[in-house]
């Protein structure tokens, strides 16, 4: 499968000419850096990042099995999905589609940049209609914004639908699995070579507990990862993101620790919530959250709040009528919500 770049990218980034800095242009070991009107004191914060993070996206790629030059490194996942929008939609004239209900950073990245988003209802049980959304696609359609384990639904979406998308749509498929390390096995990474249309979006902040470090990845074809990089900001990933994360990604067995307690606990609060008498219904869930129906959830988030427990209200959004979000806490914060709702019966 081939894909036109050039004919998806919007005219003025295909032609943009990227900002390079002396360090671009040399490596190896310098014995006097003079280049970046950098204060020689104050080591080691006083040198900019390295601005294609090159050791960090090494250890990723060893990590995810997958080689560099398909892996794009940004500020938290908000990045990626901007700069999507950024390369190949033309303000006021192209369009993307995507799901609904879904993870709303992609109609907030499309306003501001000024692109019409049709969404396509997922049915009553948050399945993918694949042929829907083909269906909405026209001329002007350059993104499909898809997420699975799709937030706030909770649910992986069906690969047979997710693939027919990728195979089937001219343009880009942006798969966001910002929770696929809580089912690893659902995640089509070890497909993206075959593909050239296929972006993948994760991130740290979910298994790997790095949310307040700001670090999202996009997996694509080199020739997408290129255009990313042309039009990021220099020194997007910051020193001590860099750092950190490196320190942190050394440690595979805390993450594979995390996940193993939150499915536990999962399924623990599955069991527990269906118990109330208030609740509805408890959707099957392939992420570190649940989405809840209740009777009066209005009434209920509220009293959570006054116990100074925070939950997700998710009722207004169409297909999670009467719906909270609820994270997957730590033991005890599990068992703190669960003190809190035997209050209610
Ligand atoms: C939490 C979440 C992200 C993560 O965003 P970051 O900017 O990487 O923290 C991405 N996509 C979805 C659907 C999410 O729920």
């Amino acid at each position: 499968m081939s894909l036109d770049l050039t004919k998806l990218l919007r005219d003025n980034i295909r032609n943009l000419k990227p900002y390079s800095s002396a360090r671009d242009e040399f490596s190896g070991e310098a014995a006097a850096f003079l280049d970046a009107n950098e204060n020689p004191f104050n080591s080691p914060w006083n040198r900019y990042p390295d601005p294609h993070q090159r050791e960090l996206k090494n250890r990723i790629s060893a990590l995810k099995n997958i080689s560099v030059e398909h892996i794009f490194l940004g500020n938290g996942s908000d990045e990626p999905i901007d700069l999507l929008f950024r390369a190949f939609c033309e303000p006021g004239l192209d369009q993307v589609v995507s799901i609904n209900p879904t993870y709303g950073m992609y109609r907030v990245a499309a306003d501001t940049n000024n692109i019409s988003v049709a969404h396509v209802s997922l049915s009553a049980d948050f399945e993918l209609d694949a042929a829907a959304v083909l269906k909405a696609v026209t001329p002007k359609t350059k993104l499909i914004f898809l997420c699975s384990p799709n937030n706030p639904s909770g649910n992986a979406l069906d690969n047979s639908g997710l693939l027919k998308i990728i195979e089937e749509f001219k343009g880009i498929v942006v798969l966001d699995e910002a929770y696929i390390d809580f089912c690893p096995e659902k995640s089509l990474l070890p497909l993206l070579v075959k593909y050239p249309n296929l972006v993948i979006l994760q991130t740290f902040s979910k298994a790997w507990g790095m949310a307040g470090l700001r670090l999202g990845i996009a997996f694509a074809s080199p020739e997408i990862i290129d255009v990313l990089s042309r039009i990021k900001y220099p020194y997007n990933i910051n020193i001590l993101t860099q750092q950190k994360a490196l320190e942190l990604l050394a440690n595979e067995a805390n993450k594979n620790q995390w996940v193993d307690s939150i499915l536990k606990e999962r399924a623990k609060m599955i069991t527990n919530l269906q118990s109330y008498p208030f609740v509805v219904k408890v959707y099957p869930s392939d992420a570190n959250f649940l989405l809840v129906q209740m009777h009066d959830p209005r009434g209920i988030y509220q009293f959570l709040v006054d116990q100074q427990i925070i939950v997700r209200d998710r009722s207004s959004i169409s297909l999670c009528e009467g719906c909270l979000r609820i994270s997957i806490g730590s033991p005890e914060e599990n068992a703190t919500l669960m003190e809190a709702l035997d209050q209610l019966i």
